[in-house]
This record gives structure tokens, sequence and C-alpha cells, in this order.
């Protein structure tokens, strides 16, 4: 398998692109023949002519570019799969545990499907981790965005006119997304509060000069792939009622709390948000699997009757589409030349791999994965 098609992605929302030129021409020297479909890099800073100047052949269509396509490349899961021909290795965010339907039609058209969540998260395959590359980027946007909305400064600032006191933000969840939060509200100069269930974390909070907030839910661990374990109803009401304290004292909060596979707790609810401060800023950034924050909308700020405002965090990478893009095109591209054999010059799907085995959902006209098959 040699002939990649990078598609362009159909939301009109998207702002990314799957690979970028200069990534292509380095597949291209490997020995991979690259099409790619016009306009696919035009929101991200990428033109058609850097993409004609790696050394693509360029498409006018998704559906023009399938025929012949051995891999075929895009972010978002396909809205239609219609053309995309058989046997062909498909790699996109595919979102496995709701999708059931398309998985089986993915399966039936006899596609080799790669969900981009379901790489494992090992030291090799870190290179190839979509969710951590852009996640970290959104987590970065979030802060961005709650400073700009947010009607006072983030740090302090000593002058003739008087003192202003730092703002204070609340990171829940830190993950790779939170991380990044830390980090970027600590630039600004806010004063960071944070909290995660994963007792790992709160050496990471302190290393990065935040405190972190100290809650007791008993007992507390992550699965060995570095996710948060679902908490039980009672542990999830300990948690509301003792951040509630800080989430009223802070300026902003920003929520990134996720469970693999499973809906997001439920974090804050209304009670909190009527006692928070007017003009503070809540980001739901598991607002697209559950929401941590009551009241959330996908896409949609909500400013609630006490004047705080609640924003989307789903998918904030796409509001820096030039940097997200270089990153997820490196990701493809490790993938790519993970699986490359240097003797036949081509991609080799392996299932004695266990990166392909953890991501590739279907095969041979079955839905093959474990996780998946019933
Ligand atoms: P995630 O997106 O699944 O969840 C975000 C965070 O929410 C996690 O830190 C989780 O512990 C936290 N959380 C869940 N329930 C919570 C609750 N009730 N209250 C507060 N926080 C809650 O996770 P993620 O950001 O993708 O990563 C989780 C971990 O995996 C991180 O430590 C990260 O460094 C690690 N990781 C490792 C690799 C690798 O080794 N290749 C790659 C990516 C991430």
């Amino acid at each position: 398998m040699k002939k990649i098609l990078v598609c362009r992605e159909t939301d009109p929302r998207e702002t990314r692109t799957p690979l970028i030129p200069d990534d292509i021409k380095r597949l291209i020297s490997m020995g991979y023949e690259v099409t790619a479909v016009k306009g696919t890099g035009i929101k991200s800073g990428f033109p058609d002519e850097a993409y004609e100047k790696a050394g693509a052949r360029l498409v006018s269509s998704n559906e023009e570019g399938y025929k012949g396509s051995e891999i075929v490349l895009r972010i978002m899961k396909p809205e239609s799969i219609e053309g995309i021909e058989s046997g062909a290795l498909h790699l996109s965010y595919l979102d496995p545990f709701n999708e059931k339907e398309l998985l089986g039609n993915m399966a039936a058209a006899g596609l080799q499907t790669v969900s981009l969540e379901m790489i494992p998260r090992t030291t090799l395959a870190q290179k190839m981790d979509v969710q951590s590359s852009q996640t970290s980027l959104a987590g970065y946007v979030a802060v961005v965005n709650a400073a700009a909305r947010l009607p006072k400064i983030l740090p302090m600032m000593v002058t003739p006119s008087g003192t202003i006191n730092p703002a204070r933000v609340f990171i829940i969840g830190v993950g790779v997304a939170g991380l990044q939060a830390i980090a970027t509200a600590k630039r600004l100069g806010a004063r960071v509060d944070a909290f995660d269930t994963r007792p790992v974390v709160e050496e990471q909070v302190k290393s990065l000069g935040a405190s972190f907030v100290k809650i007791d839910l008993g007992e507390m661990s992550q699965t060995d792939q570095g996710y948060a374990k679902e908490l039980t109803p009672e542990q999830i009401a300990r948690q509301q009622e003792a951040q509630a304290k800080v989430c009223e004292r802070s300026n902003i909060v920003i929520t990134t709390a996720k469970v693999f596979g499973r809906k997001a707790p439920r974090l804050i609810k209304k009670d909190v948000l009527d006692r928070m401060m007017p003009g503070s800023i809540v980001v739901d950034m598991a607002v697209s699997t559950g929401g941590n924050v009551e009241g959330s909308k996908l896409f949609e700020d909500v400013v609630t009757d006490n004047g705080v405002t609640i924003m989307s965090g789903d998918l904030l990478e796409r509001q820096v589409p030039y940097d997200a893009s270089k990153m997820l095109s490196g990701n493809f591209t490790a993938f790519l030349t993970h699986f490359y054999d240097k003797e036949t010059r081509e991609l080799k799907v392996d299932l004695n791999d266990e990166i392909m085995r953890g991501c590739l959902l279907t095969q041979g006209g079955e839905i093959i994965h474990e996780r998946f098959k019933n």
C-alpha cells in the first residue's frame, strides 16, 4: 500500500488538514505516492501550490481521489464512505464507542479502519498520538479565549493608579489539556489552582507553579493507559461539594475532566454557577461527551442569569489550524513511517504490532477489535 489520499474535510467548521506539504515531501521520498484534494490546507495556511510543489497530485473532490487510493487520511469521521475502495486503509477520528453503525458499514465495505482515538498510549506511539497533540493546543486556546472574555486582566499590576490583583484560574482535570491550560494561565500571570482524581498529578501541578486542591475521595488510581477511572455517584457528590468554594473565588474555571469511553462526570451544577462572581468564565472542555458543567452547549456560549459565561470548549484546536495541522500531520507521518516496510517500500498492515492491534477496528469485512466486536 503506497497510494495516499489527503482528504478535504467536509464539515465547514473544520479548519485543519491531515497532511502538510513538508511531510508529503518526506513521504514521497520514502516511496509513497500522494494525492491531495484541492483546498485541503487552505484554511490552515497551506495553499494548493505548496501541495503541488511538494509532489502531490491534486484532485477536485474526495470522491475523485478515492479511485485507486490505498490509504485514506482524514481528520473527522467520514460522513459517507461511498467510493472508498475495498481493502483501503482508512485513518480518522471515529468516536467508535458511539458510532457502531458507521463501524459496521466500514467493515461491510471491506475497509481497514484505524481509529485515531484508539492508538495506544505507549512511549513508542506517543508521536502518533493525535489526542495529545490536539488537546494540548486546545488547552492553550481555552485559556486565551477565557482571558479575552474576562472583564479583568490576568496578571498582577502595581501602578501609580493602584494595584490590580492577579486573576484566579481553576483547572479541573489535569491531563494533556489541563497541563497546557495551567502552563498558559501561569505565563499570563494568573494564580492557578488545579484538581484531578489521579494522584500522580499533584507533583505535575506543583512543578508548573500552581496549587493542587486536595479533595479526599478515598482510594484513587488510573488505568494502565494513564486514564482516570470512573467515580461513584457518592464520590462525584463529594468532589462537587469540595470544589465549590474554589469555583466561587475563581475568575476562570476550565474543566477538562473525561473518562475514556464513558460519559464525562457532571462536576459543576447550577447552584455553584449561581454562586460564582458575575463576569466569571467557565470553559467546558468535556462538552461533547456529556459536559462537566450544567447548561453548557456545544459550539455555543451561554450566559447565566447572574452573568457567568459558560464557553464551549470542544475542538478548540480548530482555532489554531496552522499549528494543529502541523502536529496532526506529524502524527500521521509517524504512523506511515512506523508501518513502512523498507523492502517493499510500502505500508504493511502488521497485526503483530501492538500499535496496529490497538487501533485497527475493521478488516476483511469484519469488526476485528476485541472491544467493539460485540
Ligand atoms: P482525559 O482526556 O481522558 O481526561 C482529562 C483529565 O480528566 C485526566 O487527567 C483525568 O484524570 C481527569 N479526570 C477524570 N475524572 C475527573 C474528575 N472527576 N475530576 C477531576 N479530574 C478528572 O485524559 P488525557 O488528558 O488524555 O490524559 C490522561 C493521562 O494520560 C495524562 O497523565 C497524560 O500525560 C497521559 N498520557 C500518556 C500518553 C503516553 O504515554 N503516550 C499519551 C497521552 C496522555
